[in-house]
C-alpha cells in the first residue's frame, strides 16, 4: 500500500510537470510567431533601370550577385509597379510617404506627408540618428521633411545628400556606399535610405555602355550592403532589406527608349521589390501585383507602427 501509493504521487508530480513543460513551449512556440523580429530596416533604391535590364533581362545577368546570391535568401517581387509619377522624387516620395503625389522634380518642394522616417523617429520617440537618408543626388533631400504642419521640421531623419552631406551637388555612388557603411558602423540605425543616382544618369547622357555598367555598380553595392548585415552583429537577423527603383524608363519605340522616363508606358512603371528578413520568405519569386505605396505600410507593420490614411497595403506575400 505504502510502496504503491508512493508511486502513484510521483507519478502524478511527474504527468503535471511534464503538461507543465509542454504547456510552457507551446506558449514559447506561440510567442516566437507572432513576435516580430525585424529591429531594423534598409531600403536600397537603385535609380531608374528598366525591367528588361533587371530581373527582366533573359539575354544575360547583369545582376549576378543579386540573382545567384541574394535572391536564394529572400522574395523577389517581380509585379512591383510605380503607379505615380515617374520621376526620381514622384517615386521616393511614393515609396516613402504612401502616397503618388505630383511634386517638383528640382528638390523645390517637399512631400505633403509625413515620411516613414518621420513616423518612425515620432512613434519611438528617438532623435534623428536612428534613422538617415544617404543619398547620391542632393535634390533627394526633400525626403527628410514634408508640408504637413503637424510634421513639418519634427521627427527629421539624419540626412547626408549629395556632395556636401547636407544637399549640394550630385556625388559618385562609391562614395554613398562608403558613407552608408560608415553611418552603419557609428550609428546602427533603425531605419535607412540609400539612393544610387545611377544607372539613371548615365542614361540621361544616352550611354548605354554606361547604362549597362550602372545596373552592374547597383547589382555589387546592394551585395554589399546585404554582406554587411549579415556580417555586423548589431544587425545580422534583426535586419531586413529591401532593394527597389524609383521608375523605370520608356520602352524601346517610345520616345527616346533607354534614355528617358516619366510618363505611363510600361517601361517606365515596371520596377521590383526585393526583399530580405527574419519574417520573408526565402527563395521565391511572386507575381501579385504590387505597388509603391505599399512599401512603406509594410516598413511600418515591421517596426511595430501604422501609416495613417494611405491606400498602401502591407505585402502580405513576402512573409513566411
Ligand atoms: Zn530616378
Ligand atoms: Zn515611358
Amino acid at each position: 500500500m505504502f510502496v504503491s501509493s508512493y508511486k502513484t504521487k510521483y507519478f502524478i508530480y511527474g504527468f503535471i510537470a511534464a503538461v507543465s513543460f509542454l504547456f510552457i513551449q507551446c506558449r514559447e512556440d506561440n510567442e516566437d510567431i507572432k513576435t516580430p523580429v525585424t529591429e531594423n530596416v534598409i531600403v536600397v533604391v537603385i535609380d531608374g533601370p528598366r525591367f528588361s535590364e533587371t530581373w527582366g533581362d533573359s539575354a544575360g545577368s547583369l545582376m549576378p550577385f543579386m540573382k545567384d546570391s541574394m535572391l536564394a535568401s529572400g522574395v523577389l517581387l517581380a509585379n512591383f509597379f510605380n503607379d505615380g509619377a515617374t520621376e526620381t522624387t514622384a517615386g521616393h516620395t511614393a515609396m516613402l510617404t504612401g502616397y503618388y503625389q505630383t511634386i517638383n522634380n528640382s528638390g523645390q518642394e517637399l512631400p505633403d506627408h509625413p515620411s516613414v522616417f518621420q513616423y518612425f523617429l515620432k512613434h519611438n520617440n528617438l532623435d534623428s540618428t536612428s534613422a538617415w537618408v544617404i543619398t547620391s543626388k542632393d535634390k533627394l533631400e526633400v525626403l527628410t521633411d514634408c508640408k504637413d504642419s503637424a510634421w513639418q521640421h519634427q521627427f527629421r531623419p539624419a540626412r547626408d545628400c549629395g556632395i556636401s552631406g547636407l544637399g549640394s551637388g550630385n556625388r559618385e555612388d562609391s562614395l554613398t556606399l562608403t558613407r552608408a557603411l560608415d553611418i552603419f558602423d557609428t550609428y546602427h540605425p533603425n531605419l535607412t535610405l540609400i539612393h544610387f543616382k545611377e544607372p539613371d544618369v548615365s542614361a540621361h547622357a544616352g550611354d548605354w555602355q554606361a547604362y549597362v555598367r550602372g545596373i552592374r555598380d547597383g547589382d555589387r553595392w546592394a551585395f554589399a550592403v546585404w554582406k554587411f548585415i549579415q556580417n555586423d552583429p548589431v544587425y545580422a537577423n534583426r535586419t531586413t532589406l529591401f532593394v527597389t527603383h524609383d521608375h523605370g524608363r520608356h520602352v524601346d519605340g517610345i520616345s527616346n527608349g533607354f534614355v528617358s522616363h516619366g510618363d505611363s508606358c510600361p517601361g517606365c512603371r515596371h520596377i521590383s521589390l526585393f526583399a530580405y528578413g527574419p519574417e520573408f520568405d526565402q527563395d521565391r519569386i511572386i507575381i501579385d501585383r504590387y505597388s509603391q505605396i505599399d512599401l512603406p505600410v509594410t516598413i511600418a507593420s515591421l517596426l511595430g507602427f501604422t501609416m495613417e490614411g494611405t491606400d498602401g497595403k502591407k505585402i502580405e506575400d513576402l512573409y513566411k
